[in-house]
């Protein structure tokens, strides 16, 4: 695990000095380069010296077009915005004159934009089931539906989800070259005779390495997230990630009233114990990896705590929960961390007030790892 801590700082040494020397040799150059100066410099060196990579936030297009989050995620000290929902939904956004408004501030503000998008119903649209039904999942009952997802073994149908997932692509480029294309939304999977052997996880993955591979023909450096999620939150154990797949891990199940490391709590009876989503958080951190991986926390989602449903309730904030999560995700050497920021719009804000994007941000620059 790489910590950098400020007590590793030499005292006697001029700090921005240092700083840069830090940054430049990690970069292969000996002198700064002049299109660096100023600001670029401090966002650089913040970015070199903060143990998260990744300081986002995902949010909904209603909130992208109320609210100026490019400001918002600069001034608290972020890294990246990523889209919310679906990738049509946030390519209508993104072709928009709001969109291309959006994007150029991103830039100004070297804010990193991505798309996390519950993907699977536009990558194959529903209207092939009249043309082909075994392109879609087979129910327990052993009818094929169209409601969600597809068969993850039938060749025409992931031949449409890869050319789509790659048109998607060029509307919405990553600027970090991390893709998410996740399936429908806790929705099940395919129980035919091929795909049932195979775990609602590896079904999922399956998919994943197609995608990967399709994303790669035309962006080389291309990356794809593994949603560890509701029906996925447990690792594959069949299929192997293809080299490009990352964890993306999104413990919606967990209660936010206690920190993750109190292995007993629980939301409710029904749900499982914070233990046992730490387990499953270890078991798919074995099985993809740490260096890649990433948290999709729910801290700053209104529309969690407004059990997804407007009008918006105001945000719990509960600082003391949010820093012992840091510790517990960053020990474990995970370095990319969003937190969901749905419903954080101009109606919100109307309503009440700003919510604590400058808590968060600066929970996430201010993180170095303790020994506990
Ligand atoms: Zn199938």
């Amino acid at each position: 695990m790489n910590k950098t801590t400020n007590s590793s700082i030499p005292n006697s040494f001029n700090r921005r000095k240092w700083l840069q020397s830090v940054f430049l040799s990690a970069m292969g150059f000996s002198r700064l380069p002049s299109t660096l100066a100023g600001e670029e410099v401090e966002s650089v060196e913040k970015q070199t010296l903060s143990y998260f990579r990744t300081r986002g936030v995902v949010a909904d297009v209603y909130g992208l077009e109320t609210l100026d989050w490019p400001q918002r995620a600069r001034d608290a000290g972020l890294t990246t915005i990523g889209a919310h929902v679906t990738p049509s939904q946030v390519a209508r956004f993104i072709q928009s004159e709001a969109g291309q408004t959006f994007l150029a501030n991103c830039k100004n503000h070297n804010i990193q934009v991505e798309h996390e998008l519950h993907a699977m119903s536009d990558l194959l649209p529903r209207e092939y089931y009249i043309k082909d039904k075994t392109m879609f999942r087979m129910t327990k009952d052993g009818e094929r539906t169209a409601d969600y997802n597809c068969c993850v073994h039938s060749k025409p149908a992931v031949e449409i989800i890869c050319e789509n997932a790659v048109q998607y692509a060029a509307i919405l480029p990553s600027t970090t070259g991390r893709y998410f294309y996740w399936i429908d939304d806790g929705m099940p999977m395919c129980y035919c005779p091929q795909c049932r052997i195979y775990s609602d996880s590896d079904q999922a993955l399956i998919l994943e390495n197609h995608i990967l591979s399709a994303l790669k023909t035309r962006i080389p450096y291309a990356s794809l997230a593994h949603l560890a999620y509701l029906n996925t939150i447990m690792p594959p154990q069949q299929v192997k990630p293809e080299n490009g797949i990352f964890l993306e891990f999104a413990p919606i199940r967990r209660t936010w009233d206690h920190p993750l490391q109190n292995r007993d709590a629980r939301k409710d009876d029904q749900s499982p114990t914070h233990g046992q989503i730490l387990d499953c958080l270890d078991a798919n951190l074995e099985y993809f990896g740490r260096e890649h991986a990433q948290v999709l926390e729910y801290w700053t989602d209104v529309s969690l705590f407004s059990h997804w449903k407007k009008p918006a309730k105001r945000l719990p904030w509960t600082e003391e929960v949010f820093l012992s999560d840091l510790q517990t995700y960053g020990k474990r050497g995970v370095r990319h961390i969003t937190s969901f920021v749905v419903y954080i719009d101009a109606d919100y804000i109307r309503q009440y007030g700003e919510p604590p994007l400058d808590r968060y941000g600066r929970g996430l620059l201010n993180y170095h790892f303790k020994t506990m």
